[in-house]
C-alpha cells in the first residue's frame, strides 16, 4: 500500500500571529530595527527571521533602549501599560483580539466583584496578562483543586480559560470547579474566551489524526497551542513534536502508511513545507 501523507486543512500562523508579525516586520522595516516586550511568538524559526529585520527581545520595560517598544500577541496587564507610558515609550500593540477579549473580561468581572480563576498556566505571558486585568482579584491554574488551597473560598467566582486551552479540558475544570465551589450562597460566572481559530484547528488535527497512523505537530515546544495538539494527537496516534524536518527519524516511518501533519499557530510556512519535502523524501513519495 502506498504511503498517504496528508496535511491538516487549518495550518500555519493564525489570524493573531500573522497581524502581529506583519506590524512588527513592517515597524522594525521602517524604524531599522525594534525591541519586542518578550518574545513575539514561540517559535524559534520565526524569531530567527525577525532577527534579520532588526526585532530584538527584551523581558522587562526597564531594558527597553529604544523609544518605540512592540506588545506581543500576548498581551499585558494594565501595570506594564503603565510603566511603558512613565517612561515616555511609544507602545505598538499586537495583542490579538481573542487575547484581548479574555482580558475585557477579567476586568469586567473584576469591577463585578467576581475572583476570577484563568484556567490556563501560571507562568505563560497571557495568562499572565488576563490576571493583570482581574486587579489582583484572581489566580491561574489548570487544577480546580487549589481553589481549596485558598485561604477562604470567594462567593464570586469568575472562570476564564486561557485561548489556546482545549475546550473539553475546560469544561471538565468547570465542572470540577463548581463541585468544589457550590456550596453556600455561590455565584459562578463562565466566560467562554477560548480562540476560535485553535478550536477550529484543534477539531481539523483531531479528525485527521484518527485517520493517521503517525502525526507529526510542528511547532515550538514552548508554545501551548502546538503542544496542546500533539496532547491531542498523542490521544488517538502515534505522534511526534518536531520544531524542524531534520529532527525526522526515517525510523519512525517504519511500518506507517497514513502519515498526518499539523502545526501550531505560530509555525510559518517555510518550516511546513520543508517537513512535507522530508517526509516525502523518506518515503519516496
Ligand atoms: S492562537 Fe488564537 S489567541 Fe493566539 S494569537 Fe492566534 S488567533 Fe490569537
Amino acid at each position: 500500500m502506498p504511503t498517504r501523507i496528508k496535511k491538516a486543512s487549518n495550518i500555519g500562523f493564525c489570524m493573531g500571529v500573522r497581524r502581529a508579525i506583519d506590524i512588527i516586520t513592517d515597524v522594525a522595516d521602517k524604524q531599522g530595527g525594534v525591541e519586542t516586550l518578550g518574545a513575539l511568538v514561540h517559535n524559534q524559526q520565526v524569531l530567527k527571521k525577525l532577527a534579520e529585520h532588526g526585532v530584538s527581545i527584551v523581558d522587562n520595560v526597564s531594558d527597553i533602549k529604544g523609544k518605540t517598544v512592540v506588545v506581543s500577541a500576548h498581551g499585558v496587564g494594565p501595570r506594564v501599560t503603565e510603566e511603558i507610558e512613565s517612561r515616555g515609550l511609544t507602545a505598538i500593540d499586537t495583542t490579538c483580539p481573542f487575547v484581548k477579549r479574555a482580558q475585557v473580561a477579567a476586568r469586567k468581572l473584576a469591577d463585578a466583584g467576581f475572583y476570577t480563576v484563568v484556567f490556563g498556566d501560571v507562568d505563560h505571558p497571557e495568562v499572565k496578562g488576563i490576571l493583570g486585568w482581574a486587579d489582583g482579584k484572581g489566580m491561574a491554574t489548570l487544577d480546580a483543586r487549589d481553589l481549596s488551597k485558598l485561604e477562604e473560598l470567594p462567593r464570586k467566582l469568575g472562570l476564564l480559560s486561557q485561548t489556546t486551552q482545549i475546550p473539553k479540558a475546560f469544561s471538565r475544570f468547570v465542572k470540577d470547579v463548581i463541585d468544589i465551589a457550590l456550596v453556600k450562597d455561590a455565584e459562578i460566572r463562565v466566560i467562554d474566551t477560548l480562540c476560535h481559530d485553535i478550536r477550529r484547528r484543534q477539531a481539523d488535527t483531531l479528525k485527521m489524526a484518527k485517520d493517521s497512523d503517525i502525526v507529526f505537530v510542528i511547532g515550538g515546544r514552548n508554545s501551548a497551542n502546538t503542544k496542546h495538539l500533539f496532547e491531542l494527537c498523542s490521544t488517538v496516534a502515534d505522534t511526534r513534536l518536531i520544531e524542524t524536518a531534520a529532527e525526522i527519524d526515517p525510523a519512525w516511518l517504519k511500518n506507517k502508511q497514513k502519515i498526518g501533519v499539523t502545526a501550531g499557530a505560530s509555525t510559518d510556512d517555510e518550516t511546513i513545507d520543508d517537513v512535507m519535502a522530508r517526509l516525502r523524501d523518506v518515503t519516496g513519495e
